[in-house]
């Protein structure tokens, strides 16, 4: 079999860039480890800045996010008990949409099965080969059968523990990471949300996200030690904490109901460069991972893949490798600045179980700064929005 763009991975950015591509008159074929089910089951990001709605509705996909999706245009943060709104709209002119990943991704499948894309599923032992030669090939088996593709490009979109960055030589891949030393607890419930927009909580106990997929139903986050088991925590021990770590009128006002999903994530900010290896393109978590602070990676994945996109365009429409060269430099300069915010605001929000008297002191300023300054407001609101494509 012959394409030429291979994609490895059918999650967003997967399935983002052979739309792209599609769109474009570029063939390819994913090849996905999972099942449809699996992937349009999958609960993850929920909050979109406004350019990866941008994209979703430039490419066909917009329907049902314009129909069902929630407008924020504000977020709250409180520490020492006290709520404050940061009016995201007001100082930066815009918003932020609240629409399921899972959504998205059946968007995604539903429009590429309407198209015909080949996308193959529950493949296994995906190898990468002839990355700096005069042509790509994927090896994988599936159903029992080994195969191959040969492919002009690889896109390595098959997420943090994916095979396409493995692919890269240790000597050429550099890798930065940070482990923070807790992880969070999250539960979706068919409850409401407790407010309209989301509420970071700093608590002495513990971080609090109230966050919501849509009118009926919410997700919630605690934070929790790193090496917490999900099974120790039954429904009404979750909603008992999370009212002990929120202001009274909030937990006076929570509707509480049986969890869908019960799951600890740990947090981790980590950067693979660079994003390209000859015929290798990295995109989406395969190359960086964000703590979910700051609702970044889903967004970051679909700024990677739209640069992917207009390279490989370029290159089949006019034959100049110029934004393929650029691919890796560009996508790492916003990188790194939502890498810098998704700590920052996971620095300011969490309780650091090793932080000294005088570090809880100074988050406790840096949070009165933020709040009680515009300046300081207005560079969470930028950041928190989307930095603009450069
Ligand atoms: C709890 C949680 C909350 C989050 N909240 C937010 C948020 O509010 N906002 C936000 O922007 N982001 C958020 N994120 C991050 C977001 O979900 C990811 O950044 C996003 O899924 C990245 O998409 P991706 O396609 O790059 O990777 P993935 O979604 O990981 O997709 C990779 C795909 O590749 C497949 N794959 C892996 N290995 C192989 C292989 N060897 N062969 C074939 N296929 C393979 C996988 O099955 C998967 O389908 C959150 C993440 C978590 C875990």
């Amino acid at each position: 079999m012959r394409t030429q763009v291979g994609i490895i991975g059918g999650g967003p950015s997967g399935l983002l860039l052979a739309r792209l591509l599609g769109l474009a008159g570029i063939d390819s074929v994913v090849l996905e480890r999972r099942t449809p089910e699996y992937l349009r089951a999958r609960i993850r990001a929920g909050l979109l800045e406004q350019g990866t709605v941008d994209l979703l509705d430039e490419i066909g996909v917009g329907a049902r996010l314009n129909r069902d999706k929630l407008v924020h245009d504000g977020v709250e943060l409180v520490f020492d008990g006290k709520r404050h709104r940061i009016d995201l709209k007001a100082l930066s002119g815009k918003s932020v949409t609240i629409y399921g990943q899972s959504e998205i991704q059946s968007d995604l499948m539903n429009a590429h099965e309407a198209a015909g894309t080949p996308i193959l599923y529950e493949v296994d032992n995906v190898s990468l080969h002839g990355l700096t030669g005069e042509a790509a090939q994927l090896r994988y088996t599936r159903r029992g059968e080994s195969h191959q593709l040969a492919c002009d490009f690889i896109a390595g979109c098959d997420g943090f523990h994916g095979a396409s960055r493995e692919a890269i030589p240790k000597d050429v891949l550099r890798v930065y990471e940070k482990v923070y030393p807790f992880g969070w607890l999250g539960i979706l419930s068919e409850t409401p949300p407790v407010n309209h927009e989301l509420i970071y909580t700093n608590h002495e106990r513990g971080f609090a996200l109230c966050t919501m997929r849509s009118l009926t139903r919410s997700r919630h986050y605690l934070q929790v030690s790193a090496e917490e088991d999900a099974a120790h925590w039954s429904d009404d021990r979750f909603w008992s904490e999370l009212k002990l770590r929120l202001p009274p009128d909030v937990a006076a006002a929570l509707v509480t109901g049986p969890s869908i999903e019960k799951s600890v994530a740990p947090l981790r900010s980590f950067v693979a460069e660079p994003m390209r290896y000859g015929r290798l393109f990295l995109a989406g978590d395969a190359a960086h991972i964000v703590p979910p602070t700051g609702a970044k990676g889903l967004n970051l994945a679909a700024a990677d893949v739209r640069f992917l996109a207009e390279a490989l365009v370029a290159h089949y429409k006019t034959g100049s490798a110029a934004l393929l060269d650029g691919y890796s430099a560009k996508c790492l300069a916003r990188i790194w600045k939502a890498q810098r915010f998704s700590w920052w605001m996971t620095s300011l929000t969490h309780r650091f179980p090793e932080a000294s008297p005088f570090e809880r002191r100074a988050q406790a300023a840096e949070l009165a700064y933020i709040t009680g300054s515009k300046a300081g407001q207005t560079t969470l609101a930028e950041n928190y929005v989307g930095l603009p494509f450069e």
